[in-house]
């Protein structure tokens, strides 16, 4: 069936498909209307029930946004730090409270007084645009990100230096690259795949759907340093023979989207790009999100452009072989691709040298607004978090008494626990956390933990794709235990709770209902003197 219908979505081909006619038609908030609803039923040949079910699944679609002129943002930092409740008054000053959503995190975790409005991202302090430069470091000599790109045709001239394509998969497999987004998967094992496929057509898909609350490092590199995410997805196409390029980025970053692309506007207008490969072709496309945590998934953004209704897909086969439209497809995150220019550059021996055996080059690190200097981080790997959260960041500006680190999947590190981690997956992952994308969200000291647990379930319950049963009803069925818990006074069964965080991880097809737990067991464990009571029984924590 999901064959069929790829087959008939690649006829149309991206500039025109399924899913970029359901969402310009379902656009601003009016929601998919009858007419437009037959329109695509006609133009595509497909059932009503699939444009329904693609259509209702984002956010920006769905009837609950329909009416609404602003959206606060209900990410991780903006909660915990205080701030949603800030902006909304700030907002009820000039719009009805049904005029109110709320969006998923907008990015500015740096300032948390961000929210979305028609105009794009704005400040609730003086309702301006809020995408205002914001802080960078570093603590690498010679930094492979954060770098101004100079001038545009030497930096794509590196190219030149490959024409033995198989010269640059070698620097890259020596760099040790491994991805950005989150699972840390060898970057060179994906494009050798997809090299070796052999297919009339392949792809390089940039996944540029950061949803995790605390991470805008992605937003930065495509806002500030958009010619490296392009140069690191041309490459790779150039390696596996792939001749198109989709930036998927989402739509709670509009300014990114806007940048990407006038950056290849102007790389076809100087004609930088044609100059270099001679006669042989690559096109890139950006396609804009619209609301839906999931498609940071890959499988579930390869549905999503598609037009299909993007539930995560069963694996393998994994995208490398059988990616967009069943093509052999590299896709990988944003700041994986923006890392080689300088491994191709300064070789990939320089690059893996900026970090640890196993973790080699820097990772990107967010900040965010309680820390005295709150922005983003190029940090080598291996570096004491004490130095990244102390001596970088300046240290937060008030108590605090954990850090969430990679998102909401990611783990709940108490403070007592920071000396004891250095910035790698390895040491993370060693004491029980997650590095994840390395967004960090700080935790006050008077912030209760079990409303973090109601948000890290609640998040889930919106964001999942109900593909599996674990995940679908585990969140909901956790977020009503600790709600019953926080609000009612009800007792949670620790042994009933134990199982549901048991069945999600084991029993979950994809990491957002699998990861959940590993938050959630942090807090148990780190937190137990102020969840026990919450509990019928003691707890088997470590305080
Ligand atoms: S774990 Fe959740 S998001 Fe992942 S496939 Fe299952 S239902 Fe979908």
């Amino acid at each position: 069936m999901s064959k069929n219908l790829r087959g008939l979505s690649e006829r149309k081909g991206l500039e025109h498909g399924l899913y970029e006619e359901i969402a310009t038609a379902g656009s601003k908030g009016q929601g998919l209307n009858d007419k437009n609803l037959e329109a695509a039923i006609e133009r595509f040949l497909v059932g009503k029930s699939l444009v329904l079910g693609v259509s209702s699944f984002y956010d920006f679609l769905s009837a609950e946004h329909r009416g609404k002129k602003v959206f606060v943002c209900d990410g991780t930092a903006c909660l915990t730090s205080g701030r949603q409740e800030v902006v909304k008054e700030s907002l009820l000053e000039r719009y009805r409270e049904e005029e109110i959503g709320t969006v998923s995190c907008l990015g500015h975790c740096h300032s948390n007084t961000a929210y979305l409005g028609d105009h794009g991202v704005l400040s609730a302090e003086d309702h301006k645009p809020a995408d205002k430069k914001i802080f960078t470091g570093t603590n690498a000599g010679n930094p492979a990100l954060i770098a101004p790109t100079g001038k545009i045709s030497e930096y794509y001239s590196v190219i030149n230096e490959y024409e033995d394509r198989s010269g640059a998969l070698r620097e890259i497999e020596l760099s040790g690259l491994r991805g950005r987004g989150g699972a840390g998967f060898p970057f060179h094992l994906k494009v050798k795949s997809s090299q070796e496929a052999k297919s009339d057509r392949k792809y390089v898909v940039c996944n540029a759907d950061e949803g995790d609350p605390g991470a805008f490092s992605d937003k930065w590199l495509l806002e500030e340093r958009p010619h490296s995410v392009l140069f690191g997805m041309l490459m790779t196409g150039l390696i596996t023979g792939a001749d198109t390029g989709v930036i998927y980025i989402r739509g709670e970053y509009p300014g990114a989207v806007g940048i990407v692309k006038e950056a290849i506007l102007r790389l076809d207008s100087e004609n930088i790009v044609g100059g270099l490969l001679r006669g042989s072709k690559f096109r890139f496309y950006v396609v804009e999100g619209s609301g839906a945590y999931i498609c940071g998934e890959e499988t579930s953004l390869l549905n999503s452009l598609e037009g299909l209704r993007p539930e995560v897909r069963t694996r393998p086969p994994f995208p490398a072989v059988y990616g967009l439209f069943g093509k052999p497809t590299v896709l990988s995150n944003v700041e994986t691709f923006a890392n080689l220019r300088y491994i191709l550059k300064e070789g990939g021996a320089a690059y893996a040298a900026l970090g640890t055996e196993k973790s080699p080059g820097t990772k990107l690190v967010c900040l965010d607004g309680v820390f005295r200097r709150p922005g983003l981080y190029e940090v080598k790997m291996g570096t004491p978090l004490k130095e990244v959260l102390n001596v970088m960041g300046g240290g937060t500006r008030y108590p605090v008494k954990a850090f969430q680190v990679g998102g909401p999947l990611g783990g709940i590190v108490p403070a007592s626990k920071v000396d004891d981690l250095t910035l790698d997956f390895e040491s993370f992952s060693r004491e029980g956390f997650l590095l994840g994308h390395a967004g960090i969200v700080s935790v006050p000291e008077d912030f209760p933990v079990i409303k973090l647990l109601e948000h890290l379930f609640e998040f889930t319950k919106k964001e999942s794709c109900g593909k599996c049963f674990p995940c679908r009803i585990g969140s909901i069925r956790g977020k009503e235990l600790l709600t019953g818990a926080s609000e009612s006074g009800e007792k949670i069964d620790r042994q009933l709770f134990e199982d549901l965080l048991e069945t999600m991880q084991l029993g979950s097809l994809c990491a957002l209902g699998g990861g959940l737990p590993l938050p959630i067991r942090n807090a148990l464990q780190y937190f137990s003197r102020e969840l026990d009571g919450y509990f019928t029984s003691k707890t088997y924590g470590h305080e």
